[in-house]
């Protein structure tokens, strides 16, 4: 048996690139955060969009989004 360091390593990152997945706070979607073009900033913590529409909405009121009782999902479009 022969492994190389090598290919143990693209597989580390594989899985880590793989994993890179954040939650839309405001439709509920997966979203990966790689590259991502729409994420806003609130209280020192980084959140993700799946498109414009999401981000402007959390940016308008992101305490209404971040609320324990709010469920994504249920106004989107
Ligand atoms: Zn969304």
């Amino acid at each position: 048996m022969r492994r190389r360091l090598g290919d143990q390593l693209g597989t580390v990152s594989a899985e880590e690139l793989m994993m890179a997945t954040a939650i839309d706070r405001v439709c509920g979607m997966e979203v990966e955060t790689n590259d991502a073009p729409y994420t806003a900033e609130h209280e020192g913590t980084t959140y993700y969009f799946c498109g414009k529409g999401c981000l402007l909405d959390f940016r308008e009121d992101p305490e209404k989004f971040l609320a324990p009782d709010y469920k994504p999902g249920m106004h989107h479009g």
